[in-house]
């Protein structure tokens, strides 16, 4: 069986969030109790380079982020555009200005990167004002949309 990459589970978790907006994902992460709460944190915070010791510490930061109910709002939160904004990206957020360094839901800063641009498209196709609002969520509005 092919495994699935990170980056490709990020985006169908993000897929199944009920709200985009970033206090409402916030409002989500902050109501669960998270499983980062009960380790060190540094462990988020692997050292530079790509060695066997860095990979081993991704590796248990990832684990950690599996196991928690929030793993997809707290991505979302890391790669909001408004929260990339207020760290100083302007127009082109760059989801590794606002969460810069580290482990952030169980993807590294380059992953979250990779993620981001498909995420930032799926935001302004929901956005754009070809798709009309006739569902619930944007995701339903989007997939009828170009259904
Ligand atoms: S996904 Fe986010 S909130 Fe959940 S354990 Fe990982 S860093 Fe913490």
């Amino acid at each position: 069986m092919t495994a699935v990459s990170p980056v490709a589970e990020a985006i169908a978790g993000l897929l199944t969030l009920p709200v985009w907006t970033l206090p409402e994902l916030q409002a989500l992460v902050h109501a669960e109790r998270r499983p980062c709460w009960d380790v060190d944190p540094e462990l988020f915070f692997p050292p530079d380079g790509d060695g066997p010791a860095v990979a081993r510490q991704v590796a248990r930061a990832r684990t950690v982020c599996a196991a928690c109910p929030v793993r997809a709002a707290c991505l979302a939160v890391a790669l909001a555009p408004d929260a990339a904004a207020d760290a100083g990206a302007g127009d082109d957020p760059d989801p590794a200005l606002y969460a810069p360094d580290g482990v952030w839901a169980g993807l590294t800063a380059d992953e979250r990167r990779a993620v981001a641009s498909h995420w930032y498209a799926l935001r302004r196709l929901a956005a754009s004002e070809d798709v009309p609002v006739v569902a619930d969520s944007p995701v339903d509005d989007m997939l009828l949309a170009v259904a």
